[in-house]
């Protein structure tokens, strides 16, 4: 772990521009020229530490990676220059094309989405990406605290009574990670790469107007982040065509490693709260083993259905969807529709026309059915999705 040096001497304040008296409105052509403005984000330079040659680098990155030898630099602190030993990445094995199949493949599968609809999907863009993770290699040991609602039935008939109380539960569980921390600020900037954490949301259906919403979307799971791990090889992201896609990272290792420690605790707190009906007190500790800086190849897509677009997240190192948009398919809405609807109509139907028969029963089944039927067809018929 990186300890920040401590600058001697008072680190001086954020600079402000100094107002002056009688000046009201600087006009924005008149800049002071000694003034060295941080807001403006002009390229910066940095030679690298190992060849020497001249790193070109934005206001706000600090993980920056050599173009020609494949040296990692981090900016750690004032005048805190380091390599990044840990520097490596999971090899592009995915290209494009494979990239494109991955998605198309993944939505032509499952019950809300359907191969029919598939054949509609246009690719709008495709953009390959290297991007920088912090992979958090740790244990999390969770040790938790609660209570669980028990209820017990004596006697019977008017005697019958049912006595509720709690008891107190505890257990500890724990698990392994690699937890990955994208190393930039906004993970709004390429779509979906925040959410490959495990357990955050990395599916989502989009069911239009649709009410009956069940299922569809998913969570990462704890995946290992490290599979196929190898050391950084700039001839090889070179010989993929990426050396133009390295993304720099704005995040240092302390940080990283900060958040992922916030991160895995509230992960852990998330899935301890299922095991009580109570939980009074939850605690983990999280023990990291090794902070390395990953490249992970990525493809981010986006595709048009219906007139809509969307997107998706393709590994570049295993053919495999991590993240997407999709529209449910109308197949799967008239399922759950008919679903939904065909359980009362059956229980009406037994209630109509058994026994004696309730008339009110019978027209419910039949407004069931006939609903069914018009929902049905008018959604099938409208189009192939
Ligand atoms: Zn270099």
């Amino acid at each position: 772990m990186q300890e920040e040096n401590t600058v001697p001497g008072s680190v001086p304040e954020t600079s402000e521009i100094p107002e002056i008296p009688g000046v009201t409105d600087v006009p924005e052509t008149e800049e002071a020229p000694e003034e060295e403005s941080t807001a403006l984000t002009h390229d910066r330079e940095l030679a690298c530490q190992n060849c020497g040659a001249p790193l070109a680098y934005m206001e706000g990155e600090n993980v920056i990676t050599c173009p020609y030898c494949g040296t990692a630099t981090m900016l750690a602190g004032y005048d805190n220059i380091v390599k990044i030993d840990g520097h490596s990445m999971l090899p592009m094995d995915v290209n494009e094309n494979d990239a494109i199949s991955a998605l198309i493949t993944w939505l032509s599968k499952g019950f809300h989405r359907s191969k029919s609809y598939v054949g509609s999907a246009k690719i709008g863009s495709v953009k390959g990406l290297m991007l920088p993770y912090w992979i958090v290699k740790s244990t999390a040991s969770t040790s938790w605290h609660g209570k669980k609602k028990r209820t017990k039935t004596t006697g019977t008939g008017d005697n019958k009574r049912t006595q509720t109380w709690y008891e107190p539960v505890s257990g500890r569980f724990s698990e392994d990670f690699t937890w990955p921390e994208y190393a930039r600020e906004d993970p709004g900037e390429f779509w979906g790469i925040g959410n490959i954490q495990p357990g955050k949301k990395s599916v989502f259906p989009d069911w239009g107007k649709f009410w009956l919403r069940f299922g569809g979307s998913k969570e990462s799971s704890n995946r290992d982040m490290l599979a196929g791990q190898i050391p950084f090889d700039i001839e090889a992201v070179k010989s993929a065509g990426m050396a133009d896609d390295l993304v720099n990272g704005q995040i240092t290792q302390e940080r990283a490693e900060a958040n992922a420690r916030g991160n895995i605790s509230e992960h852990q707190a998330k899935k301890a709260e299922s095991k009580a009906d109570v939980m009074t007190d939850v605690d983990t500790t999280v023990n990291v083993n090794k902070v390395d800086l990953v490249y992970v190849p990525m493809w981010e897509m986006k595709y048009i259905m219906d007139g809509k677009e969307y997107s998706a997240l393709v590994d570049g190192a295993q053919k495999e969807v991590l993240g997407a948009e999709y529209p449910v398919s109308k197949k799967a809405k008239i399922t759950i529709f008919d679903i939904v609807l065909g359980i009362p109509a059956i229980v009406a139907g037994i209630l109509g026309f058994s026994g004696d028969g309730i008339p009110a029963a019978k027209i419910a089944m039949f407004v069931l059915v006939a609903l069914m039927l018009a929902y049905s067809l008018k959604k099938g018929l409208g189009s192939k999705n």
